[in-house]
């Protein structure tokens, strides 16, 4: 259903970046170093960047390489345990967290990023964009961004819409905001609570190279099967990788990224 969306949104794509070709280019600037330092001093200003813009929902196919994705939080109760088991396992992820949620609880949000995983961002307020006007949606994500950088003293790379749902607007504003769409290559559905094996037995199913997985990160079974499951995928040759490590380890994206400095 996604790639039927995409489909139809190439067009509108090719348009707003003047005629170029749909696959869209990257800005190297604004992905971040996988070994980069948390940046310190929250006051440093952030650089504009680029107008560009690109759809991540799998990563390079001849690598093997999974992207775990936990969606929304952070959240005082389960995040502390979630990171704790991370650490244990020595997997880093990615955390699309909502901006009111990083307001509240600013120094787990931060203790995400200190630990080694990549903040990104899950709107303000976590509502169905599609039901907003272009001027709320642009909202939702400089709000969601503006509070990642402040608790966090990082601008986050990737976006990634409430429920999934997205539309020409919502794409058109992360276009201008120059944020990259960041998708999954297989939903879990965990948070309708099916029972843990259903859940891993899911995921193995499904495992691949570039596999970006979308979980979530209050649900009691995911933070169960995380230790089996990262073994497992393991034992197969996998390692984990964070959205933005995957991106700089495709060369489909590395000529993207070539293409937009010719362009820009
Ligand atoms: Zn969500």
């Amino acid at each position: 259903m996604v790639a039927r969306r995409i489909d139809r949104l190439l067009p509108l794509l090719a348009l707003l970046l003047g005629g170029c070709q749909p696959d869209i280019p990257l800005p190297t600037s604004s992905v971040q170093k996988e070994d980069a330092p948390p940046v310190k001093a929250v006051e440093v200003p952030i650089p504009p960047r680029p107008h560009l813009f690109f759809v991540l929902e799998r990563g390079e196919p001849t690598r093997k390489e999974i992207a775990l994705t936990f969606d929304d939080g952070p959240h005082p109760e389960f995040t502390p345990m979630l990171l704790d088991r991370l650490k244990q396992l020595q997997v880093h992820a990615t955390f699309f967290m909502v901006g009111e949620m990083v307001k509240e609880s600013p120094q787990l949000a931060k203790r995400i990023v200190t630990e080694g995983h990549e903040a990104a961002n899950h709107s303000y307020s976590h509502p169905n964009l599609t039901r907003l006007t272009p001027t709320e949606i642009r909202a939702e994500i400089v709000q969601g961004s503006e509070q990642i950088r402040k608790a966090c003293g990082v601008d986050p790379l990737f976006f990634r819409p409430p429920g999934g749902n997205y539309d020409e607007k919502v794409m058109e504003a992360l276009i201008k905001e120059g944020m990259p769409l960041g998708l999954w290559t297989h939903n879990t559905q965990d948070f309708s609570n099916p029972p843990a094996p259903q859940i891993e037995a899911g995921i193995l199913h499904n495992a691949q190279n570039g596999m970006i997985v979308l979980l979530h990160s209050s649900i009691m079974p995911t933070y169960e099967i995380l230790p089996d499951l990262v073994a497992k995928l393991r034992k197969q040759g996998y390692t984990f990788v964070t959205l933005s490590q995957m991106a700089q380890h495709s060369p489909e994206l590395a000529e993207r990224i070539e293409r937009a400095k010719q362009l820009y």
